[in-house]
C-alpha cells in the first residue's frame, strides 16, 4: 500500500492510486481520532454491537480522474484547505484541472471550491441544476447539469445520476462507465480504526473488517446521516437499492 500524505491531524490528506488514472484524495485524522471525534464509536457500538468500538476515524473523500481531461470530484473540508491543494498539485504534476464537480453543498465536500478554482481559474465548475442559492457556495456560474448528463473525459465517461439518498442541497451521485466507478457520496460511508487509515475495503479485511461489518456500518451511519429513514418503508427502500444495483455495473465503489 503506497500512500503519499500531506499534513497531519485535522489537515491530514493522503493520496492513493485506485487505477492508473483514478486517484483517491482522502482526509482522516489518524492518531488522536478518538479524542478529536469524541469517541463516538463506543456509543455506536452500544446501539449496534457489530460496530467496531475502536472505529473512531471517519474519512472525507475527493477523487481525481487523470484522462485527456482532468476531472475532480469534491473538495474536502475547511481544515484541509491547504493540504487538498498540495495533494492536487502532486497528482496533476503541472497539468490544469479541467472540471470540478460538486456532489452536494456540505462543508466536507464543497468547502474548498473557491480555493481550488483560484488555483485553477480556467476549470469548469459542474453541479446539478434546478435549485437556488448557488452563490452561497461559490457555484454562481457553475454549469448546471441534469441527471443523466454525461461528460466525456477521453477513456472515461462520467454520468451524473439521481441519488437514492438525498443529503444536503444539490445532492447528485456519479457513475463512470469504463471503470465501473460509482460514488454515492455520503450514502454507505463507514468508519475505521487506527490500523485502517487510507485502506481500501479489501485491505481492511486484514484487520478484521468484513462485508457484514460494512452492512452494519451503513445501517448505523444511515441512522445518523439520514434520520428521516425512520419514516421510510424498509421494503420499498430495499427494493430501490436492489434496482439501483441492477442498473449499474459497479466495480469500484467509492463512498
Ligand atoms: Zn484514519
Amino acid at each position: 500500500m503506497t500512500t503519499k500524505v500531506f499534513g497531519e491531524g485535522i489537515s491530514r490528506v493522503g493520496i492513493r492510486e485506485i487505477t492508473p488514472n483514478i486517484f483517491w484524495i482522502c482526509h482522516c485524522v489518524g492518531k488522536g481520532a478518538a479524542e478529536f471525534n469524541g469517541g463516538f464509536a463506543a456509543d455506536f457500538a452500544k446501539i449496534n454491537p457489530n460496530f467496531d468500538p475502536e472505529a473512531n476515524d471517519i474519512i472525507y473523500s475527493s477523487y481525481l480522474f487523470l484522462d485527456e481531461k482532468t476531472f475532480m470530484i469534491d473538495t474536502l473540508a475547511p481544515a484541509q484547505h491547504e493540504t487538498v491543494l498540495q495533494a492536487l498539485d502532486s497528482l496533476l504534476q503541472g497539468r490544469k484541472l479541467d472540471y470540478l464537480w460538486i456532489s452536494h453543498t456540505e462543508l466536507p465536500h464543497a468547502a474548498n471550491t473557491v480555493a481550488i478554482r483560484r488555483a485553477h481559474p480556467e476549470l469548469e465548475l459542474l453541479t446539478v441544476g434546478g435549485h437556488d442559492h448557488y452563490e452561497v457556495h461559490g457555484l454562481e456560474d457553475a454549469k448546471l447539469l441534469n441527471y443523466g448528463d454525461k461528460i466525456d473525459l477521453g477513456e472515461h465517461t462520467v454520468e451524473i445520476i439521481k441519488p437514492l439518498f438525498v443529503d444536503h442541497a444539490l445532492t447528485q451521485w456519479i457513475y463512470e462507465h469504463n471503470s465501473g466507478f460509482m460514488c454515492p457520496v455520503d450514502w454507505a460511508l463507514n468508519a475505521h480504526n487506527e490500523h485502517q487509515c487510507f485502506h481500501f475495503m479489501d485491505e481492511m479485511a486484514k484487520t478484521g473488517y468484513s462485508s457484514e461489518r460494512f452492512m452494519h456500518d451503513i445501517s448505523i451511519t444511515n441512522c445518523v446521516v439520514f434520520p428521516w429513514l425512520r419514516w421510510a418503508d424498509p421494503d420499498q427502500v430495499v427494493a430501490m437499492i436492489d434496482a439501483f444495483y441492477k442498473s449499474y455495473d459497479i466495480r469500484i465503489f467509492c463512498a
